[in-house]
């Protein structure tokens, strides 16, 4: 099959509407993922459907993965059945955020069988992946960069952080930090306020027009929380992970983190009182509950 053949493993929120946008711009796709709902709408605009990673492999040389979990990642690229025993696969593009150290695995695992490993974490939630405007980190080799830079300029700006692997993840990791962070602070800020009396609407508006405008009171505020839908589209599980990795990658590399390890625990309790599955934006109704107010408007 051609170049404009790919492969694509784990069509969840991130991954259904990426590679929508790969058949949109003219590639074609063999796909695989657990959850059959999650295949039928790329099935049904075309995909070739496979049964397991190794299927997937063996039909395009370039694979991409949007996974859950770091242990998936490894499973899939590596397990029985995984990428590794594809036979025409060159190339893995993985998608997903997994922390440098499974990465490096990942990467030197499919090294033993000459295959490259490209590190693409994005970001920019499920709205950037249906519109094609995420940032794309990339860690790869530079000659795999010109092969593969084409498919990922299709989801969005890319930005190359050089060839090791993992680097492109420790960014990715820096950035959820930031993300979950403003969320926790903006929350305990907001409930402050509206305890104190203020309609937190216009709290919000004020505040995007001055120096504590952040991106969770630009965007998951008035999306998510003000209207009360907690439905910004990432789960707590999957914050949780990335936080948990970055704090434990920080720390083994002897950088502190005194305040991400304090947004790991708000992770931790609203995982605990809400649910891995449970949006992210739910930390609010942790802070809510602590004070004695809801930040609703
Ligand atoms: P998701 O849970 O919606 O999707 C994951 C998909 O993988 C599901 O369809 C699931 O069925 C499938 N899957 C699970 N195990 C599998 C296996 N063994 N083989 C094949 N398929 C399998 O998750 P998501 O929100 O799309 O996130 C995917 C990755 O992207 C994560 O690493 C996440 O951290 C990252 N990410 C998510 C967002 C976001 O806003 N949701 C933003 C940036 C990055």
């Amino acid at each position: 099959m051609s170049a404009m053949h790919l492969g694509f493993i784990g069509l969840g929120r991130m991954g259904g509407p990426m590679a929508g946008r790969l058949l949109e711009a003219g590639y074609s796709l063999t796909v695989f993922d657990t959850n059959e709902a999650a295949v039928r709408p790329l099935a049904d605009r075309g995909a070739t459907v496979a049964s397991s990673p190794a299927e997937v492999a063996s039909q395009a040389s370039t694979v991409l993965m949007c996974l859950p979990m770091p242990s998936v990642v490894q499973a899939v690229a590596l397990g029985e059945n995984g990428i590794i025993a594809g036979e025409r696969v060159e190339r893995v593009i993985d998608l997903s955020t997994t922390g440098p150290a499974v990465a490096t695995t990942v990467a030197k695992g499919l090294a033993e069988r000459g295959v490259t490993l490209v590190d693409a974490p994005v970001s920019g939630g499920v709205r950037g992946a249906r519109s094609g405007k995420l940032a794309v980190m990339i860690s790869c080799p530079k000659n795999t960069l010109q092969i593969v830079e084409p498919i990922l300029k299709v989801f969005g700006r890319t930005f190359f952080t050089g060839e090791k692997p993992g680097l492109a993840q420790v960014v990715k990791l820096a950035n959820n930090l930031l993300a979950a962070t403003a969320l926790v602070v903006s929350s305990e800020a907001l409930a402050m306020g509206v305890k104190a009396g203020v309609d937190p609407k216009i709290m919000v508006e004020i505040i995007n027009a001055s120096s504590g405008r952040n991106s969770a009171t630009e965007d998951k505020f008035p999306r998510a929380i003000l209207p009360r839908t907690f439905d910004f589209g990432f789960t707590t599980g999957l914050s949780y992970k990335d936080v948990r990795l970055c704090v434990d990658e920080a720390e083994s590399m002897g950088v502190p983190m005194v305040v991400g390890a304090a947004v790991r625990q708000m992770l931790a309790v609203t995982q605990a009182k809400f649910g891995p599955d449970s949006d992210f934006t739910s930390i609010a109704k942790v802070v809510e509950e602590w004070a004695g107010v809801e930040i609703k408007g």
